[in-house]
């Protein structure tokens, strides 16, 4: 009794989860993939400091595997929540890894042999990963997992495994936890850009997501960092990247601010111009929105390496024998641009997890009309969910960046600590 359990493993849980186990609490972490970290780790750099997103939140994840106060559960899920603040059973369902995680060493000798490519998720599709896996270098654990709906059953990593460790059947775990409070922070997903057809996503090969373009100029990523498009594989000669594609759009139901991509796009456009000075970069956007700490500077710096604003908004993207071509009415001059971009970056909004209704169907807590979850009160206290003891932080309540998912984190932390606290003095 008297645990805490963190339910999603994202900058903000992992957060969340070391602050309470150093006030000597025990927190038991749930992620349903098979490694800790969520999207950041997907990141190449963060605005405005430009620092290697998984140099920062590596250390992170390796204090969290090794801290005595934290037990890790990758590729699980919450099924049920019983009981009230103080008191909650949590029932979780481990799906089987195919792999005895005691044994396996990381050692990717099972990868190397397995013949079977398929597309890969981490990499935002632009690369493949084998049917046994790592999801990347720096997995935490780092364990690999067997896909076993891709597996062909060649038998190659079960010969070559030196410990013995892949399995030909497994099966799904229930575990059982005792907590007095729980912490939801089961992040974001990126809008699927085939919701607006218009902008031919997967349609022209030369058309990526922000997220896809995060992998791409990733050294660690699927190009080893190379610009490219993906349909000659060259260098473009020019981007345009396209602001609020899922986000700002009462037609689609998503009204508001993602709060991110403008960031996001003008750190990418910064990247790029830094890799490749003779590549033209061109942000379409409505408003620019450079609300943090040094971001307006951020923003400056980007217009002084020439990157160009156009403020305005394509209605849709075409394309000839010569490739690309897009519209836009500049709002400011009026002026009506034809454009033919090399490669089209659209900066796809944050929605809530995929699994977000039936979590909060399980949880007993209540969602936004957006999807994201509802908090006692929006300027007040964005920590407590409308059931006791439950509290939530990061991007789950609302799109964030990191500085601010790691303080909500941190906010979350210290309210579900306070109640295991006073479970303990009662
Ligand atoms: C293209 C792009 C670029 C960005 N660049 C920057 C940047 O440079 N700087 C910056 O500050 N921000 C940036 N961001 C925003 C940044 O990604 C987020 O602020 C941050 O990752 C949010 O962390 P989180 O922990 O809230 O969510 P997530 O990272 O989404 O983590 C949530 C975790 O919960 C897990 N989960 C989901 N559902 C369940 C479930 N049912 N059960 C168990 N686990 C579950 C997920 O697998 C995941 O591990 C960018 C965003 C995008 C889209
Ligand atoms: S399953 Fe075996 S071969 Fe594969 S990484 Fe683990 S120890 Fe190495
Ligand atoms: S048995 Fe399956 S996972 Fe193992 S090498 Fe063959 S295809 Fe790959």
């Amino acid at each position: 009794m008297g645990d805490v359990v963190v339910v999603g493993a994202g900058i903000a849980g992992i957060q969340a989860a070391l602050d309470i186990a150093a006030h000597g609490i025990h927190v038991h972490l749930i992620e349903r993939e098979p490694t800790i970290g969520g999207h950041m780790a997907q990141l190449d750099k963060t605005f405005p400091t430009n620092d290697c997103s998984m140099c920062i939140l590596s250390p992170k994840m390796v204090d969290v595997s090794r801290h005595p106060g934290i037990t890790i559960h990758t590729c699980s899920e919450v099924e049920k929540i019983e009981g009230e603040v103080g008191h909650f059973r949590v029932t979780v369902k481990k799906h089987p890894r195919y792999i005895d995680e005691s044994t396996c060493t990381g050692c990717g000798d099972c990868i190397l042999v397995c013949p079977v490519e398929v597309y890969n998720r981490f990499d935002a599709g632009i690369g493949v990963r084998k049917a046994i896996y790592k999801p990347h270098s720096q997995a935490v654990p780092d364990i690999v997992v067997k896909d076993q709906e891709h597996c062909i059953e060649c038998g190659l990593c079960y010969d070559v495994c030196g410990p013995g460790s892949v399995k030909r059947e497994d099966k799904e775990q229930e575990i059982v936890l005792d907590a007095a409070s729980i912490v939801l922070t089961t992040g974001y997903s990126v809008f699927d850009a085939r919701k607006k057809p218009q902008f031919g996503h997967l349609l022209f090969s030369d058309v990526v997501t922000s997220l896809e373009l995060e992998r791409m100029i990733n050294a660690s990523g699927p190009t080893g960092g190379r610009i490219r498009r993906l349909s000659t594989g060259k260098t473009p000669e020019s981007v345009i990247f396209i602001q609020c594609v899922g986000s700002r759009d009462m037609k689609i139901g998503r009204p508001y601010c993602s709060s991110v991509c403008c960031m996001q796009a003008i750190k990418n456009a910064i990247l790029i111009k830094e890799k490749n000075p003779a590549i033209e970069v061109t942000i379409c956007y409505m408003d620019i929105r450079s609300y943090g700490k040094g971001y307006e500077e951020y923003y400056e710096r980007a217009k002084g390496m020439g990157i160009r604003f156009l403020r305005g908004m394509p209605s849709d993207i075409l394309a000839d024998k010569d490739g690309l071509i897009l519209q836009v009415e500049d709002s400011e001059t009026s002026e009506v641009h034809v454009l033919h971009p090399d490669l089209v970056v659209l900066s796809v909004g944050m929605g809530p997890a995929e699994s977000i209704t039936d979590l909060a169907r399980k949880f007993g807590i209540a969602l936004e009309e957006t999807g994201f979850v509802k908090t006692v009160h929006d300027a007040l206290d964005t920590t407590a969910t409308l059931r006791p003891g439950i509290y939530v932080a990061g991007t789950a309540v609302a799109p964030k960046d990191i500085p601010d998912s790691v303080a909500s984190g941190e906010s979350a932390a210290m309210r579900a600590y306070r109640d295991a606290v006073r479970l303990r003095s009662a």
